[in-house]
């Protein structure tokens, strides 16, 4: 029996020859330099932050060198996908701007010329590269069954052996034709393993993109490239489809790296070129001085529905995976306030190479901030109203019912060269603004409470606003003038209009114009911090002023 005969025998029924393969994967048409580079996540569960940290700088790279950034799907381990694993990645991801330039869109379709991109649909691919392999006598059925594979590695931890297939555990690797066939004639399961060339003792080199030269024993375990299922390893998947799929950079978990022997081992059996590798040490956050892995169940920021649930702005969350994928980002946006990540060149030397990037949430934040602060009213309410729609009724039918008097509201202290800073994400409206809507005012206004600070008496309170609305405010008057009633109005009760007097003085004063400037504030709105008092007045207007007064 020919090596091909015998390859025909130990995976029949194969469609193609992987040189047909090698022929409908042609080499990409693309500019010198250009990065292709995927996101390959299992549909084992839901991507996380550390995903999309993945993902952002997997685009960034593709785009800088007008590259290609595809999705594929890796999910021959079928005892481990979960239901709609794939809309469930692809929905949670939907929400950050991932723009994957091909790839899986859904369980059944696919755009981009190197498809299928979802692994149990290339079932046919895998075996027609491993029957290369067998008919090039680098890999063999094995008939280890699960309980000598236990046995092997219980001996092996007793020993303190590595754990796996090599040396003299590599029981089949020498079994001739004949007894193969015979084997499988008389109905035992196989799978096919590689015949490593590798030796333990030797070193094998890489550099990896990231980490810098890493240098690691060689491969020597005869490692599984097709299951019995008749699906591939992760390993064998890997290099098989990042050959065809014509990826350059591979930037995944660096739980990867201690697997790249056996990934260099591949590409080199096989007779490919080998991929670069960049690997991502995991996100890290500071838990009280104590710096750990960010993780799932204690973190909420490290699920990814976390962001829109809280509405923070996906501009802002890129502009904060920058400043950690590059740590000299930061310095030029200060540079370039107005500058675009796409106008940036991110560098892979510039990558964290320490064993964990810092994810410090409140960073996030403090970028989320100035970034809404420098949105304009109209851009304020149409992201407001998004968020709303989707978390927040009540602040959606209160932004629909007034559109014009909501962007009055967002415009105060807005559209000028220092703009105010209220919101770190879009949940923090409502709790910013409720007051200046009379329905959300009535219904909250009692739980809020009335702060009136250190004017604490009643009557002394309804004196003051009530002088105030019937003798000194008026919905026209320009700022000057209304701070000149204020002043005004301090003279004629008996509280300093301005605060040199009242420190030359104190004790010729009831109190000073700031105090009387917070029971206007707080009558109106319970709150002794707000925005300009000025323009919450001039919004709320004379009528409806009396009416909030007359409640105290
Ligand atoms: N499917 C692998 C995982 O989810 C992908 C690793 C890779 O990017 O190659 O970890």
């Amino acid at each position: 029996m020919t090596n091909k005969e015998y390859a025909d025998f130990l995976l029949p029924n194969v469609k193609h020859t992987w040189e047909e393969y090698e022929a409908m994967y042609p080499e990409r048409n693309l500019p010198e330099g250009a990065i292709v580079t995927r996101y390959a996540p299992s549909p084992t569960g839901l991507p996380h932050m550390g995903n999309l940290f993945q993902n952002f700088m997997s685009m960034v790279f593709a785009n800088q060198t007008n590259g290609v950034f595809f999705l594929r799907i890796e999910d021959t381990d079928t005892s481990r996908t979960v239901e709609n694993g794939i809309e469930k990645i692809l929905d949670a991801i939907r929400p950050f701007g991932i723009n994957f330039t091909e790839g899986a869109i859904s369980e059944t379709e696919y755009k981009g010329e190197y498809g299928p991109y979802i692994q149990t649909q290339r079932e046919d691919i895998y075996k027609a590269y491993a029957k290369k392999l067998i008919e090039e006598e680098k890999a063999y059925a094995s008939f280890l069954s699960k309980e000598e594979l236990e046995e092997i590695r219980l001996k092996q931890s007793a020993n303190k052996e590595r754990l796996g297939i090599y040396g003299r555990y590599a029981k089949d690797r020498n079994l001739s034709k004949e007894e193969t066939i015979e084997r499988i004639n008389n109905g035992e399961s196989y799978i096919i393993r590689i015949k490593s060339p590798g030796s333990f003792f030797n070193k094998v080199r890489f550099n990896d993109l990231i980490k810098g030269t890493i240098e690691m024993p060689e491969n020597d375990i005869d490692e599984v490239i097709i299951k019995s299922d008749g699906l591939p390893t992760y390993h064998f998947a890997h290099v098989i489809d990042d050959h065809l799929m014509k990826t350059t950079h591979v930037i995944r978990g660096d739980e990867w790296v201690s697997s790249v022997p056996k990934h260099l081992q591949l590409f080199e059996m096989l007779g490919f070129e080998p991929v670069k590798y960049a690997h991502l040490a995991p996100l890290t956050k500071n838990d009280n001085g104590t710096v750990r892995k960010l993780s799932k169940r204690l973190d909420p920021e490290a699920t990814l529905a976390f962001y829109p649930e809280n509405g923070i702005p996906t501009e802002a969350i890129m502009l904060y995976l920058a400043t950690i994928t590059n740590s000299n980002f930061e310095g030029w946006l200060d540079q370039n306030p107005n500058g675009k990540i796409s106008d940036f060149k991110f560098d892979f030397k510039k990558c964290s190479s320490s064993a964990g990037t810092l994810y410090d949430l409140p960073k996030l934040y403090n970028i989320s901030k100035n970034y809404i602060s420098r949105l304009t009213k109209d851009e304020v309410y149409d992201a407001a109203l998004d968020y709303a729609k989707n978390y927040d009724e009540e602040l959606k039918d209160i932004l629909e019912k007034y559109p014009d008097y909501s962007k009055e509201i967002f415009n105060i202290e807005r559209e000028q060269k220092k703009p105010r800073k209220d919101y770190e994400k879009y949940s923090d409206v409502k709790g910013q603004i409720w007051y200046m809507y009379d329905e959300l005012f009535e219904k909250y206004r009692d739980d809020a409470g009335y702060d009136f600070g250190s004017i604490t008496d009643k009557d002394e309170i309804r004196n003051i606003i009530n002088t105030y609305i019937d003798k000194y405010y008026n919905d026209n008057d320009d700022k000057e003038t209304w701070f000149s009633n204020i002043q005004k109005l301090c003279d004629e009760l008996g509280y300093a209009s301005n605060m040199k007097d009242y420190k030359e003085n104190p004790d010729n004063y009831k109190g000073n114009v700031a105090d009387v400037s917070t029971v206007i504030r707080v009558s109106l709105t319970t709150r002794s911090m707000t925005p300009d008092l000025y323009e919450l007045l001039k919004l709320i207007g004379k009528e409806k002023i009396k009416e909030r007064f007359n409640l105290i």
